[in-house]
């Protein structure tokens, strides 16, 4: 009863806004789950405050704390300090349990290792080459490195995110235009090559995710994260649920064509919402700007901008106009209560945010517009991302698709 039975079980995060305890046996995985969300949020704590927040019995608490010690998601640390009396044992998550994650770009990839808190014990990035066995070669040396570096530690998975949408099925890339690695089983490949399990979701899931796991969520059941750098990405949560979609396709909000005369896009279309808004929209309106210019990146775009080049300053207004236009379709298909913004534009976010709000308000049918919030750094949120796709590995939302069979087998 340990790792292989975490494997298959696997965690939860459950927002406990909306969580209900659950009185019968066939619901124990729902009061198990509450537990250690409480663990989570008020870690270090007793058995008998567990008790006393959960509104659970006292033995209750104490079966499902021996169930988690015993599969490693917890354990036992420092005596709470009481001026007379017993001194309760505290409980806290187990930071010896990590996940190992990779974000993978067109042209580059980041490698972490993650604990069970969201921490990062290791970091490392690497250029991406174009061959896919060649690229995921480098990745599982890089993988196998820093596994080397934290040998005490227990792996729980893989987790990667991919600039892509992924059968949940078969857990494939199916489309990704900005990353031309046509039918690679990116997730075979990488178990072959380090023998852990790997988990494999498009980045701005994996950022909604990071956000429900690691972020301030709770409450919210409605938000849709947008994820802008090479292409447009977005992670769709629609009454509590991530969506996913007929073969893991939902959300494609950056392939809806905004102009029919627009730039070629690499779907196959002609100006999708991701060739008129995303980072690499951005410098293709500086380059018009500046016919002659020299070839530049973001970043430098980013700080041009910055420093009051009035060229560099146009070219992301327009971007963020075109950004503000696609989000209205957001708006009016989801009426999200927040949209999450993550990836280049939000370092200046201060100053392109009322473009893109100006524009969202100016179709809102009725009630008040969403809230925009910029998340700090996507990096971080792509990677912490990746290791929620591993924690809730037989749970969240791959459990939509597989509630029947877990009722029944209950
Ligand atoms: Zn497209």
């Amino acid at each position: 009863m340990t790792q292989n039975d975490r494997a298959k079980r696997g965690i939860r995060r459950v927002d406990l806004a909306y969580a209900q305890l659950a009185s019968s046996q066939i619901a124990r995985d729902m009061n198990r789950d509450v537990v250690l969300e409480l663990i989570r949020g008020r870690q270090p704590i007793s058995r008998a405050e567990l008790a006393r927040v959960s509104g659970l019995q006292r033995s209750t608490v104490s079966l499902i704390v021996d169930e988690l010690l015993d599969e490693g998601w917890i354990r036992e640390g420092a005596l709470a300090r009481r001026p007379r009396g017993r001194r309760p044992t505290l409980i806290g998550l187990n930071d010896d349990l990590v996940m190992i994650v990779c974000d993978i770009r067109p042209a580059q990839a980041v490698v972490a290792v993650v604990d069970l808190n969201g921490r990062f014990l290791s970091r490392e990035s690497l250029p991406i080459v174009s061959e896919p066995a060649r690229a995921i070669a480098q990745i599982n040396e890089c993988i196998k490195r820093m596994w080397q570096r934290h040998i005490h530690k227990s792996v729980e998975g893989i987790g990667v995110s991919v600039p892509g949408r992924v059968d949940p099925e078969t857990q494939r890339l199916i489309f990704a235009p900005n990353l031309k690695w046509p039918s690679f089983d990116i997730k075979k490949a990488i178990e072959r090559g380090t023998g852990l399990n790997v988990e494999l979701d498009n980045a701005a899931n994996a950022c909604l995710l990071s956000e429900m796991w690691f972020g301030r969520m709770d409450g919210i059941r409605n938000a849709v994260l947008v994820t802008i750098s090479e292409g447009i990405g977005t992670g769709v949560l629609a009454n509590g649920q991530l969506v996913l979609g007929k073969g893991g396709l939902a959300g494609e909000f950056g392939h809806i064509p905004l102009d029919p005369a627009g730039p070629q896009c690499g779907c196959g279309s002609r100006g999708c919402w991701e060739t008129l808004a995303s980072s690499c929209a951005a410098l293709r309106y500086y380059a018009e700007l500046n016919r002659g210019a020299k070839h530049i990146t973001i970043p430098e775009l980013m700080e041009m901008a910055e420093e009051g080049d009035a060229q560099a300053n146009e070219a992301l207004k327009k971007q963020a106009h075109y950004i503000g236009q696609g989000m209205r379709i957001i708006v009016a298909a989801l009426s999200p209560e927040v949209i999450m913004i993550t990836g280049d534009i939000t370092s200046s976010w201060t100053r392109f945010a009322p473009i893109v709000e100006k524009e969202i308000a100016a179709l809102i049918l009725a009630g008040t517009p969403p809230h925009l919030v910029p998340l700090d750094e996507s990096e971080v949120a792509r990677l912490r991302g990746a290791a929620a796709l591993v924690l809730q590995r037989h749970t969240g939302h791959p459990r939509s698709r597989k509630a029947k069979t877990d009722q029944s087998s209950d």
